[in-house]
């Protein structure tokens, strides 16, 4: 028996978007990705949370590093600065100190992020920067046509591992758990609806939220980050995962494959703001110092 579906319009599809508000976000620039990739999702369900939350795209900063993931600022209509390969973390951090009342989005992938920039990760974290990075791990080099990233699975086959690669992957969330982050998830660009819950509760919280976001190159990788095994690994972290129980987080993060959805972790913590305003004081200047420069 046939189903009869409603059909949809253009036109129609078009009015919902214009009146949501979303596109106030984005730019005119169209994204450069290629068809199917995960950024897209990524790009949005930031715009649809900024959105949400009513956050003005002139308080906005999204900075980003090198890769397919960092062209993410020439498409959102937010301050944007797109700087060196791996630097996404300090420029970031100077940006949120020179100013702290804006919201800042750190974006990058897991090349840009773990590899060159990998040893800014841990001093984002325990300092507790008050920013949201978003990390886009497709598990490959994707800019660069598909070389194997610190994420690449063991047996991974590349232009760069043709024998397979033989290194072990890092485990990203194991690593900012262990790094003092106090917000930590993860979400799929295959579940847009839950991506953008995520990023909107990233961008809530006060100090340094970080969402690691599993996003298939649909042009370099055929075998593993695919659409179609993420949709049967990816579950929900358990009903009763304890978020603000940091050894239980611990625990799931270290659990093998298939990789858990959800808020890992969360905690309050005085920020990097917070602690340059108590040395203010401790040296004889003015409280809220940091801020009142905005
Ligand atoms: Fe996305 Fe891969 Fe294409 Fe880069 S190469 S835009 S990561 S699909
Ligand atoms: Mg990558």
């Amino acid at each position: 028996m046939s189903v009869a579906t409603k059909p949809v319009y253009v036109d129609d599809k078009l009015r919902e978007v214009r009146e949501s508000g979303r596109l106030e976000y984005r730019s005119k620039a169209l994204p450069t990705w290629c068809p199917g990739c995960g950024y897209f999702s990524i790009v949005e369900s930031l715009t649809g949370a900024l959105n949400e939350l009513g956050i003005p795209a002139k308080d906005t900063v999204v900075v980003s590093g090198i890769g397919c993931s960092s062209r993410f600022p020439f498409f959102v209509n937010t301050y944007g600065f797109h700087t060196l390969h791996g630097r996404v973390l300090p420029v970031a951090t100077g940006v949120k100190t020179a100013n702290p009342r804006l919201t800042v989005v750190a974006v990058g992938g897991d090349g840009d992020g773990f590899a060159i920039g990998g040893g800014h990760l841990p001093h984002a974290a325990r300092r507790n920067v008050d920013l949201t990075y978003l990390l886009f791990d497709n598990g490959i080099y994707g800019l660069t046509k598909g070389q194997t990233s610190p994420t690449s699975p063991l047996g991974f086959r590349t232009s760069t591992s043709p024998y397979d690669n033989a290194d072990q992957p890092l485990n990203p969330l194991l690593m900012v758990l262990s790094y003092g982050a106090t917000w930590v998830g993860q979400a799929y660009a295959g579940r847009p609806a839950q991506l953008k819950s995520m990023i909107h509760a990233a961008l809530q919280h006060r100090g340094f939220s970080y969402l690691h976001i599993l996003s298939p190159c649909v042009t370099f990788d055929r075998t593993n980050r695919t659409y179609s095994n993420l949709n049967i690994q990816v579950h929900d972290l358990p009903a009763n995962h304890d978020t603000t129980d940091l050894t239980a987080a611990l625990r799931e993060a270290a659990t093998p494959a298939p990789p858990a959805l959800g808020l890992y972790y969360q905690a309050k913590r005085p920020t990097l703001d917070d602690a340059l305003d108590a040395t203010i004081i401790r040296a004889g200047g003015a409280a809220g110092a940091v801020s009142a420069t905005a």
